[in-house]
């Protein structure tokens, strides 16, 4: 931690978490009040491991099941029905919480022993911990380039994952919803959420081992927008107002949900591109766009 601290205000160091954070608060003014708490946070639990550990968890674990909610209310309430995308197809609250203890089931065995090679791993390759944060140029930047590389090793492990035989042994479970819903997203095996994982978390750390510039809070603002992407694109809902009608080449439900409606095409994450330059899209228009092309190869080829 790079915060001046005087010593002997130390050693009257404050028990309690809020007790820490009122001390760093007085002596730390320049710091902005997420800088404080961070501080605090890491002062209190006097063990680096377990301070990235819990926090990584805990941060999931709301991020997801909190996003995941307002959509579960929707399904329940039928409020936004008409927006529907598989408006046959509302999933009913048994189904759901099914999915909320499978989903919790392999947070609690799969993901939080891993959770604890984290900060170790983070720190061999170099990510920082200190306050003040980067700007928010850099992190923007940074997480810009993050959610360009995690859609293309997205787009070719999943298309991977569509081959007959790993698509049997490990893809098959997150297909059991052909109508997908937010909290679905994570619903998989869990060696396909190492494989996906892999891009979310193996991105930005490869990206810190050749820059040698990248903060563990700007890993946590980009795992916490990428959840709400990953929740968003499963949601089965498409509005007027859906991301993707300002920015042509962002995914969102819209390409996701016929993903799991029809089985094949749409297998990047957050944009269209690799499905468009590679044809693999599946949406009306580029059907007809394939469909135009081998009606006029077949006049060409009778002429
Ligand atoms: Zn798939
Ligand atoms: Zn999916």
């Amino acid at each position: 931690m790079e915060v001046s601290m005087n010593s002997t205000l130390l050693s009257s160091s404050p028990e309690t978490y809020w007790g820490q954070f009122e001390e760093i608060s007085k002596y730390n003014t320049h710091l902005g009040i997420i800088e404080r708490l961070w501080t605090a946070w890491y002062a209190w639990m006097q063990n680096d491991v377990l301070a990235t550990g819990i926090m990584s968890f805990m941060m999931h674990e709301l991020v997801y099941f909190g996003r995941s909610l307002p959509w579960i209310f929707i399904d329940s309430l039928g409020v936004l029905k008409n927006y529907k995308i598989q408006s046959n197809k509302i999933p009913s609250l048994r189904e759901q919480w099914n999915c909320a203890k499978f989903v919790l089931l392999s947070h609690f065995t799969v993901e939080l022993p891993q959770i604890w090679l984290f900060h170790p791993m983070a720190q061999f390759f170099g990510l920082s911990t200190s306050v003040p944060f980067p700007s928010v140029w850099t992190m923007a930047y940074q997480i810009a380039i993050f959610f360009v590389l995690e859609d293309t090793w997205h787009y070719f492990s999943h298309r991977a994952l569509h081959w007959g035989p790993l698509y049997k042994a490990i893809h098959k479970i997150h297909h059991q919803y052909s109508a997908p819903f937010g909290m679905a997203a994570e619903y998989a095996s869990p060696i396909e959420v190492m494989i996906l994982g892999f891009g979310t978390v193996g991105c930005p750390i490869l990206w810190c081992a050749l820059t040698g510039d990248l903060h563990i809070f700007t890993m946590y603002v980009w795992i916490v927008l990428r959840l709400f992407q990953a929740i968003d694109a499963h949601s089965g809902y498409e509005f007027p107002w859906s991301l993707h009608h300002f920015l042509p080449f962002w995914a969102g439900a819209d390409h996701h949900d016929l993903h799991h409606e029809k089985f094949i095409g749409n297998y990047s994450s957050s944009f269209r591109w690799w499905d468009y330059l590679l044809d693999t899209e599946y949406s009306p228009d580029a059907i007809k766009r394939r469909r135009e092309n081998k009606a006029s190869g077949a006049a060409k080829k009778a002429q």
